[in-house]
């Protein structure tokens, strides 16, 4: 076969460079014959597009024919030409075609209409499917989004470390690091593991989030953001949670509480404007195979005002609500955390647009959010969207050292080891907060996805951690 440069299959279906001789490699999506014509629609992944190739019956042999079955792969020489056929500008016209990787019958994608918990025991062959295709490309578009977004507008990507001896999150959801050996564990005479002989003489775990390390960015650098793996062990079965995440977490000195909330939706709905504007075939299919109402979603959302609510009038909505007869499952009150239902009723049924709720009550938050002057309530922020519930949480941070210190002892969390964060509120304090995303999360709302494992390529949950 005559050795010609390969040519991308999104840029073979935009050239019109018609009569020239391309080559084009990729996978077989189907192979359809008439008489005279075989159809075989290759995609290479460059795009959920596929170029149709017409092979002549007379030209090639038949064995070759009956090699090019679904999952097949091909490399194709031919002649660019204008389709006649609707739907496409150009077809390839084969003169030369060589089978790359044969595909037997028993290939697992076969199938059109395969479940998603089908395609996840097969998540090595997935991602050769048009939904998985489209989801990973709008994942890696969003990628670049959030480091666009940041450079633009004067945020340095900081890089926080993954393995980490703080524990200030909640010590039970956090995976141990450890090249101890876990046969002979040497323990002192309380019964308490030692950790002197391991790796880094302490306890160690993955981060569960960059946030206080960012701290210690923003009050020098003033704006940075991570975008990094995180970890939690919560044992949570959800489609909105994963062992193995990914996070990011914009840290900024001298912003305020509404500095902060603007930041949060002019950064979300850049992300999302950015899928509209770079995703677009990717987009319109997902919108017709799985959420008819995507693309209204995605523009509606771009287009409106995020409702900014304070927590004590998200509870008020709440309880006219159950007075009016709506029955949640967990009861409402001042003082409680809200679940899933609550986010929803005020996000889907309530505004049915995104709500920032701000000014929790501070004892349902974690000891760093800034204390207001009622001293009950906390800077908090968390954006919650249709369809999604929590997708952003940040807050203001207590900047003062005393008020900061008094939290720290009041929740009883051991900080001796994190005498370096208290260190920035000793020397040059100064007011600051920031947020972390989930960018899980993110892509759910932005592909509309149901579940959390099919848009991360290998999810790792509870019990799984195949591939
Ligand atoms: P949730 O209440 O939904 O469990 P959280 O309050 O524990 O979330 P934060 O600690 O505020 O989450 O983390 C910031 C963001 O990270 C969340 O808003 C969410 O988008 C994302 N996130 C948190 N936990 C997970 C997880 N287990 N899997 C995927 N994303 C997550
Ligand atoms: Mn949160």
């Amino acid at each position: 076969m005559e050795t010609i440069k390969r040519t991308k299959v999104i840029d073979i279906l935009q050239s019109e460079a018609y009569d020239t001789i391309v080559n084009v490699k990729g996978w077989v999506r189907t192979h359809r014959d008439s008489k005279a014509v075989h159809f075989i629609a290759i995609n290479d992944g460059s795009t959920i597009k596929n170029v149709q190739v017409v092979a002549d019956t007379d030209r090639f042999n038949a064995d070759l024919f009956k090699q090019i079955t679904t999952g097949a792969c091909l490399s194709v020489n031919g002649k660019l030409t204008k389709s006649p056929g609707a739907g496409q500008a150009s077809e390839i016209q084969a003169t030369e075609i060589e089978v790359l990787g044969t595909c037997p019958s028993d290939y697992p994608m076969q199938k059109k209409g395969q479940t998603f918990e089908y395609m996840r025991q097969h998540a090595h062959l997935r991602l050769r499917t048009n939904t998985f295709g489209a989801v990973f490309r709008i994942r890696h578009n969003m990628a670049i989004a959030i480091h666009k977004y940041f450079h633009e507008h004067g945020f340095f990507y900081f890089h926080t470390p993954i393995i980490t001896a703080s524990d200030c999150e909640g010590a039970g959801e956090m995976f141990q690091v450890t090249t101890k050996n876990l046969y002979d564990l040497k323990k002192d005479e309380n019964g308490k593991i030692d950790y002197s002989d391991d790796f880094f003489g302490k306890m160690t775990s993955l981060t569960v989030s960059g946030q206080l390390e960012g701290e210690l960015a923003a009050t020098a650098l003033g704006s940075i953001y991570s975008f990094g793996p995180t970890f939690r062990a919560e044992n949570s079965n959800t489609p909105r949670h994963l062992a193995e995440f990914w996070m990011i977490e914009p840290e900024v000195a001298f912003i305020d509480l509404n500095g902060l909330m603007d930041l949060e939706e002019d950064f979300i709905k850049y992300c999302i404007r950015w899928a509209l504007d770079n995703c677009k075939d990717d987009l319109e299919f997902l919108n017709k195979m799985i959420d008819k109402s995507l693309l209204e979603r995605l523009n509606s959302v771009v287009a409106e005002d995020f409702v900014r609510l304070p927590y004590t009038e998200g509870i008020r909505i709440l309880e006219e609500a159950v007075n009016n007869g709506h029955k949640f499952e967990f009861p409402v009150s001042w003082g409680m955390d809200l679940a899933s239902e609550h986010e929803r009723y005020l996000v889907e049924h309530h505004f049915k647009k995104p709500v920032i709720m701000t000014d929790y009550p501070k004892e349902i938050k974690a000891f760093y959010m800034k204390l207001n002057e009622d001293g009950k309530t906390v800077q908090g922020t968390d954006v919650l969207f249709p369809q999604i519930g929590e997708i952003i949480g940040g807050s203001v941070r207590e900047e003062d050292y005393n008020k900061l210190q008094e939290q720290i002892e009041v929740r009883d969390i051991p900080m001796k080891d994190m005498w370096w964060y208290l260190d920035t509120r000793k020397f040059g304090s100064c007011p600051h907060g920031g947020f972390g995303l989930g960018f899980e999360r993110l892509i759910l709302f932005v592909t509309g996805m149901q579940n959390i494992r099919d848009v991360i390529p290998f999810p790792r949950t509870p019990k799984t951690a195949e591939f």
